[in-house]
C-alpha cells in the first residue's frame, strides 16, 4: 500500500520536534484523519530557511508527507518554499494511496501556514 519512501520517512523522519529559535510556526489540521501538523521555521535575514522542524499527530502518510516537506524546504527561500505542492511532495514520496492524498495536502498548507506567520512576524516587526 505504501512505497519504500512513505515507509522510510514514517520510520525515520527527518527534522521531527520543535526547533529552537523559530520564527514562523504553522499550524494545520484536517477533520478526516484527524490529523494535526505543526511546522516551524527559522527564517535568516537573507530569507532563507535555515533550519526546519515538524510535529505531527496524525496517520503515518501526515507524518511521511511532513517529513518530506521539511526536507524539501531546508535551505530554500521563503518564497520557493510557498511555491511547494503537494503532488511535488508524493512525487518525491513516490505516490501515495489515493485515500491518503489530503494528509499530503495538510503538508504543503504546514508549510505556507508557517511562512505566513513568518511574515506576519517580520511586517509587526518593521511596523
Ligand atoms: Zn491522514
Amino acid at each position: 500500500m505504501y512505497t519504500e519512501k512513505v515507509l522510510d520517512h514514517f520510520n525515520n523522519p527527518r527534522n521531527l520536534g520543535e526547533i529552537e529559535g523559530a520564527n514562523g510556526i504553522g499550524m494545520v489540521g484536517n477533520a478526516k484523519c484527524g490529523d494535526i501538523m505543526q511546522m516551524f521555521i527559522k527564517v535568516n535575514d537573507d530569507g532563507i530557511i535555515e533550519d526546519v522542524g515538524f510535529k505531527t499527530f496524525g496517520c503515518g502518510a501526515a507524518i511521511a508527507t511532513s517529513s518530506m516537506a521539511t526536507e524539501m524546504i531546508k535551505g530554500k527561500k521563503v518564497e520557493d518554499a510557498l511555491k511547494l505542492s503537494n503532488s511535488a511532495v508524493v512525487e518525491a514520496l513516490e505516490g501515495l494511496p489515493p485515500q491518503k492524498i489530503h494528509c499530503s495536502v495538510l503538508a504543503e498548507e504546514a508549510v505556507k501556514a508557517a511562512v505566513e506567520d513568518y511574515e506576519k512576524r517580520k511586517a509587526e516587526k518593521q511596523a
